[in-house]
């Protein structure tokens, strides 16, 4: 009890880091503003510190010149990092050395299915199993052999890893995490199923890269879309895992287009640089952006 009293303390004293994370694939648009726009002021009300960070790991769709444009879109909003701006492809060894942990700890299986087998294999199930976004991975790799395995890798097919979500449940318990919008939740270990956390041709993925990113960067607040909800679910388990911190979180509304869908990186007449050129202020930018959840 006392020991949770004096975690609090700490944690009401640290300082506020929050950050901002966008892909470097496309121009940033509305929706990329009002993230980091939420980002931002928490942190400058707060007398925090605000930083960007670039989730590049999808590295065939990455274009150079993204990352700077995207600082610039943000420096004309006002939106400036308190630090130099870290790369996910920076940083591959790090997450290797996390998914190693993870794999001695005996929580991950490698995976050899390709996208069409595993859609041919959920389409020939009565019912498949669902999550909040579609079908999940149907498990079909879970019980291979040791022998499978090396059958596979004789094959030269490379494995993509994934986490053996109901072993990970069982082995960290009950877990919760706080939403600043949504209060104290409690985490489905199953919810997203055996997500991938190393894809087979970078070695990692969103969700083991972001945790550790996360951690690394000793976020105490971490701002996204509401989307990501139900991600979160399984970084709390990852964080557990790994030993990392608990962040605070504060999911927020999308920003959407007239016929409510949220915006995409292909509605480029969406962009802020479209914005910019057809002569809008940064003010009236901020203007048209939903209000802030806090
Ligand atoms: N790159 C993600 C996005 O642009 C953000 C992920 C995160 O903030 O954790 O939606």
């Amino acid at each position: 009890m006392l020991l949770a009293t004096l975690t609090e303390i700490c944690d009401f004293l640290r300082k506020m880091i929050t950050r901002f994370a966008p892909s470097p694939t496309g121009l940033l648009h509305l929706g990329h503003a009002y993230a980091a726009r939420v980002a931002h002021e928490l942190a400058r009300i707060h007398d925090g510190s605000f930083l960007v960070r670039f989730e590049d790991i999808d590295h065939t769709r990455v274009r150079p010149d993204y990352y700077q444009a995207a600082l610039d879109d943000l420096a004309w909003l006002g939106i400036r990092p308190t630090a130099e701006p870290w790369r996910q492809l920076d940083r591959l060894e790090t997450y290797a050395a996390a998914l190693e942990k993870l794999r001695t700890m005996g929580v991950l299986y490698p995976c050899f299915c390709t996208r069409r087998e595993i859609e041919t294999e959920l389409a020939a199930m009565p019912a498949a199993p669902q999550g909040p976004e579609g079908p999940l991975y149907p498990g079909t790799c879970r019980h291979l052999s040791r022998a499978e395995i090396v059958d596979f890798t004789a094959l030269g097919r490379e494995p993509a890893w994934r986490l053996h979500s109901a072993k990970a449940g069982a082995l960290c318990g009950h877990l919760t995490f706080r939403d600043l919008r949504c209060g104290e939740m409690a985490v489905d270990p199953t919810l997203l199923g055996d997500a991938i956390l190393a894809r087979r041709d970078i070695g990692t993925s969103y969700h083991l890269a972001v945790v550790v990113d996360d951690a690394a960067q000793e976020i105490t607040h971490v701002t996204r879309g509401e989307d990501l909800l139900p991600a979160t679910h399984l970084h709390r388990l990852l964080q557990n895992l790994l030993g990392l911190p608990k962040p605070l979180y504060l999911h927020h509304p999308l920003v959407t287009d007239e016929q409510g869908r949220r915006l995409a990186k292909r509605d480029h007449d969406r962009s802020l640089r479209s914005y910019r050129d057809s002569g809008l202020s940064p003010g009236e930018i901020l203007a048209i952006l939903p209000p802030l959840p806090f």
